[in-house]
């Protein structure tokens, strides 16, 4: 009896449910990942999340490789395909005669499709799918109200989440132990992965990041973590820090494991660590969100309350110009646009500054939380379904627990309070580093002869704010009233 591994979100060879489970239950398995056309044909041309997954996969196939070594399998390794995967799944698992093939599941609409099409396809050929939970600590059906109802608040989730919490749940899965079931790659299929070019695809500034790909990417940047997690509460809302573990990408991709991340928190929050029980909460935050999603697809294009969908957003040429400024960085709010620099630079955004900027679409600009979704899914390198469509309807106010409408941030007070000294926006915005810590914050505040002296002119070096808040505050305190009351 044979089987097929076939990787997608979970690109690592050690603590692998569905890696396990096959090695376990077959006696000879092969591992394939499919370069998707269905998924690469929307995406440009030079986008750093596809060079993250081409380099992670090579590595995949040499950790395949070395753990066949091991065991005394020669030519283990990933096959790697590039075509439709609804197409190449079946006929791989036809041409190899395997009797069954494992993969985690995925919690995506389209995935779901994608998935459910498969399927048919193999039982066609009278080949089983199986599928099982590794992305997630909790799966949707898993933490429930006492009436068993999905939750929508997240701090009666997340006691739940560490009720039911037990080390049953955190143990690896075992894959070494059972390697010796790893199969050779036939000759057919033994060609080194195919390159970025014939993929049909640039490379990017990847390289020059801090974002190391694969699984040793993802262990590199974990000791690096370790260090700060005890800090991780004092730290992880000040972007000019290093504060947060910046794992999220190797998160999206699993080139490291959700359990093993978990366990590292639990461990350290049992010993007294308040910095990783504040990270703790973030890994419960991504249960919660997945969660969400499960339960409530509508989420994906509408608002989770309903009256929230009657909003009147902004529209016309007018919405269309303060959009390009916004996701160009020149709104004249320094620290929104640096935080959007950011973004287009390299793909990270801090988490406060994903709420400070996707607040400021929303209730400066009056601008509809879709079209900021739609930015941050094309730039973010940890782009998640889930988790931004989660963050966006939080600051949006359109969410489940989320902020209530009447409370706005202010990016002007944001900036002083997590920004003090301008260091993040000195960064992004080379042309206000010379201003006082006192006045980046709002340059057009500042008076003109220390702008002079810092070499800034307003609407030239640097944009007049294109909006004013208070005015901003005013309309969006009437938008949403008018939508909450049914007008
Ligand atoms: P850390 O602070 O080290 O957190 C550890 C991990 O916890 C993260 O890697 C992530 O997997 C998870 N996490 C943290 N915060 C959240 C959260 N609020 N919701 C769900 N999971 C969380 N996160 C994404 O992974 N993908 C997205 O597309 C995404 N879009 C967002 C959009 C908006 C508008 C907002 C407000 C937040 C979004 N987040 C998203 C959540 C959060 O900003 C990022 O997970 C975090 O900044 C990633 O950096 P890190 O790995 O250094 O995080």
């Amino acid at each position: 009896d044979s089987a097929l591994v076939w990787f997608r979100r979970d690109l690592r060879a050690d603590d692998h449910a569905a890696l396990y489970h096959a090695l376990r239950a077959a006696r000879r398995v092969w591992c394939v990942f499919v370069f998707d056309t269905d998924i690469l044909q929307t995406l440009p041309r030079r986008d750093r999340r596809v060079e993250f997954i081409h380099a992670s996969v090579r590595e995949l196939d040499e950790e395949l490789r070395a753990l066949g070594a091991r065991h005394g399998v020669p030519h283990a390794g990933l096959v790697v395909l590039h075509g439709r995967a609804t197409e190449e799944i079946p006929r791989l698992a036809q041409a190899l005669h395997v009797q069954a093939v494992y993969a985690n599941h995925d919690y995506e609409p389209a995935a779901r499709q994608r998935d459910a099409r498969v399927r048919g396809r193999l039982a066609d050929a009278g080949i089983v799918l199986h599928t099982s939970k590794d992305q997630v600590v909790f799966e949707a059906d898993e933490v429930l109200t006492g009436a068993g109802s999905p939750y929508s608040v997240f701090t009666p989730y997340k006691t739940a989440w560490l009720k039911k919490l037990a080390p049953f749940y955190l143990r690896a899965y075992p894959v070494e132990r059972h390697a010796a079931a790893l199969a050779s790659v036939p000759d057919a299929w033994r060609a080194a992965p195919p390159s970025l070019e014939a993929l049909g695809f640039e490379r990017t500034n990847l390289h020059e990041l801090r974002l190391p790909p694969g699984m040793h990417g993802a262990a590199e940047l974990l000791v690096d973590f370790l260090e700060r997690m005890d800090r991780y509460h004092e730290t992880r809302d000040f972007p000019a820090l290093k504060g947060p573990s910046y794992l999220s990408t190797h998160l999206r991709f699993g080139t490291v494991s959700i359990r093993r991340l978990a366990r590292l928190a639990w461990e350290r929050t049992q010993a007294g660590s308040l910095g990783a029980q504040t990270w703790l909460s973030e890994l419960i935050w991504r249960d919660f969100y997945f969660q969400v999603l499960h339960h409530h697809p509508h989420v994906v294009d509408h608002a989770f309350r309903p009256e929230y969908d009657r909003i009147k957003w902004e529209h016309g040429k007018h919405a269309e110009q303060l959009f390009a400024a916004w996701c160009e960085g020149r709104t004249g709010y320094p620290i929104v646009d640096a935080a959007m620099q950011q973004l287009n630079q390299t793909g990270y955004m801090h988490n406060r500054l994903r709420m400070i900027a996707a607040s400021f679409l929303t209730k400066d600009l009056g601008i509809d939380w879709r079209w900021g979704e739609r930015y941050f899914a094309e730039k973010l390198n940890d782009y998640d379904l889930a988790a931004n469509n989660g963050g966006w309807q939080w600051a949006a106010s359109t969410g489940c627990d989320a902020q209530p409408y009447f409370r706005i941030f202010n990016p002007v007070s944001q900036s002083r309070k997590f920004d003090p000294q301008g260091r993040f926006i000195r960064r992004y915005l080379p042309q206000l580093a010379r201003l006082s810590s006192e006045a980046i914050h709002a340059p057009w505040q500042a008076r003109p002869v220390e702008l002079q002296a810092a070499g800034v002119a307003l609407g030239h070096d640097y944009p007049q704010p294109i909006v004013s808040h208070e005015e901003a505050r005013s309309r969006t305190l009437a938008r949403y009233g008018a939508a909450r009351d049914g007008q």
